[in-house]
């Protein structure tokens, strides 16, 4: 099937409305779109990525008032959390009613929910007049993508559309919190931390072990997609944390591996193998150009990349830090 490439919400609407599958922009990823009320529609997006089944998706709406169709007791933080944050990149796990059909949950109970921040895209779910389930649209286990000449890369002939929109300004996807657990849990970091959340709701927000640890026990895991391999390029990644000084000495000596590392590293690397995810001082960007970066990785051809990350508590930012371990199966080495 021939992959094609839409400039309208309009012609990305005939398409859903035909039970098949788009990518979608968004402000996060790209996502891998259907009607999350059409069972049949739904099961293609599994197939197209390769997705294991008991991973559960994330629903899209364009109004707040919509989650009220799909969910039910709903804690008093959603829509203190919903004004705040959304539109935005904050998902949020509530429990569903039964109009989500269980292929879009993966089985679960509970639903994870979220208004993209991308006018395009709230334009097409309201031409839908129904939610969007889609998880990011990447082959399971690669980078996420976030431009549209990503998702071709990985999905060119196996899904019907694209929706073209701009290169993705957040740059990683959203963050996840389980409102059904108590106390409320933060399971995948983004661009909103915990604090944020916390001091808008006024509560603690725990963070999930699973976030910067490797759970080794399955029955531990709290977010399905926690157990799977992650973000990954071909080349074998290993993360370094070090300052930028120490990683010269270390990675110039290593012209056969990949070095990947910020802007401030760029001068004193004499690898040719130089990748930069944004600057040490921004965390802002480092999130946008992650995804980017890692998929660079694989252009080189090499066997290993060694990836530099801040030894700098303060300038590692959570969600930088979580998808870089997945990328490195957890392998860190710590050179001071
Ligand atoms: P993706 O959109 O591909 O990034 O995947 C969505 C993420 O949200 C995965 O990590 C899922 O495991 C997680 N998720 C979705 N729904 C639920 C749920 N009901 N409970 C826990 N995690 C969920
Ligand atoms: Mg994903």
């Amino acid at each position: 099937m021939k992959t094609l490439l839409l400039n309208s919400a309009e012609k990305a609407a005939d398409f859903l409305l035909k039970g098949e599958v788009v990518a979608i922009p968004t402000e996060t990823v790209y996502g891998l779109a259907a009607d999350a009320l059409n069972e049949n529609a739904v099961k293609k997006i599994f197939e197209a990525k390769d997705r294991p089944s008991d991973n559960p998706l994330i629903v899209h709406i364009a109004d707040f008032e919509e989650i009220y169709n799909f969910t039910q007791n709903l804690p008093k933080e959603v829509e203190v959390l919903a004004k705040k944050f959304w539109p935005g990149p904050l998902t949020i796990i509530v429990k569903k009613n039964n109009i989500i059909p269980d292929i879009v949950t993966a089985g679960l109970d509970s639903v994870a929910i979220r208004m993209p921040d991308l006018n395009i895209t709230r334009d097409l779910i309201k031409l839908l007049n129904r939610p969007l389930a889609a998880p990011s649209a990447n082959l399971s286990g690669r980078p996420s993508p976030t431009s549209y000449k990503h998702v071709l890369n990985d999905l060119d002939e196996k899904i019907p559309a694209i929706l073209m929109g701009p290169d993705c300004t957040v740059g990683v996807e959203s963050t996840v919190i389980d409102l059904t657990s108590n106390p409320i849990c933060l399971l995948r970091p983004g661009k909103i931390t915990a604090e944020e959340i916390s001091n808008v709701i006024n509560k603690k927000v725990y963070v999930d072990k699973s976030v910067d640890h490797l759970i080794s026990d399955l029955k531990d895991v709290k977010s399905p997609g926690v157990k799977y391999k992650h973000y990954s390029p071909k080349t074998r990644v290993i993360l370094v944390k070090t300052d930028k000084n120490k990683f010269a000495k270390f990675i110039n000596s290593k012209p056969e591996c990949v070095a990947m590392a910020f802007n401030e590293d760029a001068e004193f690397i004499k690898n040719p193998n130089f990748i930069s995810y944004g600057s040490e001082n921004s965390q802002t960007q480092q999130l946008s150009r992650l995804f980017d970066a890692l998929r660079k990785i694989d252009s080189y051809n090499k066997k290993l990349a060694y990836v530099r990350i801040s030894e700098d508590k303060e300038k590692l930012n959570l969600a930088v830090f979580n998808r870089l371990l997945r990328a490195a199966a957890f392998n860190v080495i710590d050179l001071n």
